[in-house]
């Protein structure tokens, strides 16, 4: 019988790293997946969340389950950092453990296709390719909104404005909450509100999805733009990971927050944990329970926000760097808006000829799309990206 399933296309990005892999020229440059590495190339385990580890290992005593919707410690100090403490009614807010971000996303998804079948869910053109991939799994329609201006490397505010003007009750507005993915490109908090206006006037639901919170601006900064749709708005979806600014990729942390009107909380609370009971019964717990003992104790949010704090300014140092370099190396201002981009992304606005022109001839990685991960990059390789760059497109 499984003989009749399909061959399924390869994940472009996860097919990019074993290419690089593959790859045996010495100074090839790996910048795809989204991973944040240190100077050395490293992902390594931030001490804080080591030490919660120790601790875990050292007081935990049962394994046994937790609740359908994942423990409640991890939940109430999650939805702190994310909305602030007290920021809107606790009883307005329903929240769910998840299997990482994308299961939160999938989650959301699942309870808006559940509340209304024929809803259309809109997304940013572009987006994380996976968005698409999970609409299109869940026979969800799904329309994209203008928001990237390639010209001249910012957020497209009129267009997106526009066409979300045709979302209507029942959809779904899908939103990058910090560090958009690929384009890096984001809105000021004078634009969200704007974006804010217009999601309410249309009276669709907002799903935020927060993958990058301390990546771009700083923790409580990347967050803003939540905060500011979740008190505008009256029904909204925030799909949070922790994979990134904890660092625990492969633990599957995430979260999903659901704002409603009071009186919904505990249907919507109640649908989370159905949702769950049937796609695997429990959450994972061990990353939730990292992020919970980090949060909770003084010593170890300290420690972790201050390694955070570092990754991020060792980005924004390398966004620098490189849009320095790359002015120096064309001679023109094309690519200074790297340096005002925020996340782990940027996309450089090359076209796919000179994408696979960097690998073929210069070892350098990247997405087809010319999205670079920025924390692929250290001191060293910038020099040898811009000038590789200045190259491809001088020819
Ligand atoms: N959303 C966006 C925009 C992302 O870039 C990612 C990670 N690549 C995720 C969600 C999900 O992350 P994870 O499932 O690994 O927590």
């Amino acid at each position: 019988m499984l003989e009749q399933l399909k061959a399924q296309p390869a994940d472009k990005i996860l097919a990019l790293t074993e290419a690089f892999r593959a790859d045996e020229r010495h100074g090839k440059i790996d910048l795809g997946v989204g991973v944040y590495r240190d100077a050395y190339g490293l992902t390594p385990v931030m001490a804080a969340v080591k030490e919660a580890e120790k601790r875990i290992w050292d007081e935990q005593k049962t394994k046994a389950y937790t609740q359908l919707v994942g423990d409640a410690e991890y939940r109430t100090a999650l939805t702190d950092m994310i909305l602030g403490e007290g920021a809107v009614q606790r009883a307005d807010l329903s929240s769910s453990a998840s299997v990482g971000g994308t299961g939160a996303v999938h989650l959301a998804l699942a309870l808006a296709r559940a509340a209304n079948p024929e809803l259309t869910v809109y997304y940013s053109d572009p987006t994380w390719p996976n968005h698409l991939t999970i609409l299109s799994s869940m026979g969800i329609r799904h329309q994209s909104y203008r928001y990237f201006d390639a010209e001249s490397g910012t957020v497209d505010l009129t267009g997106m404005l526009e066409d979300l003007q045709q979302a209507k009750a029942g959809d779904v507005v899908l939103l990058h909450g910090c560090c958009h993915n690929p384009t890096g490109a984001n809105p000021t908090l004078e634009q969200w509100a704007q974006v804010a206006q217009v999601v309410k006037e249309s009276g669709a639901t907002a799903l935020i999805d927060l993958a990058y919170q301390g990546f771009g601006d700083g923790l409580e900064q990347d967050a803003a733009a939540t905060r500011l749709l979740t008190g505008a708005l009256d029904e909204v979806m925030i799909a949070a990971s922790c994979s990134k600014n904890f660092g625990i990729y492969r633990e599957r942390t995430g979260l999903l927050i659901a704002k409603t009107a009071e009186a919904q909380q505990g249907t919507v609370q109640a649908n989370m944990a159905a949702q769950n009971r049937q796609a695997f019964s429990f959450p994972p717990d061990h990353g939730a329970r990292i992020v919970s003992t980090v949060l909770t104790d003084a010593g170890l949010r300290q420690s972790w926000t201050e390694e955070l704090e570092a990754v991020r300014l060792g980005m924004l140092e390398l966004r620098a760097q490189l849009s320095a370099a790359l002015r120096e190396e064309t001679g023109s201002d094309r690519f200074d808006f790297i340096a005002r981009h925020r996340g782990m992304f940027s996309r450089l606005g090359l076209t796919p000829e000179q994408v696979e022109k960097l690998r073929s001839e210069y070892g350098i990685y990247m997405t087809g799309d010319s999205r670079i991960n920025i924390a692929g990059l250290n001191r060293e390789t910038v020099p040898v990206l811009a000038k590789a760059v200045a190259e491809v497109i001088r020819r």
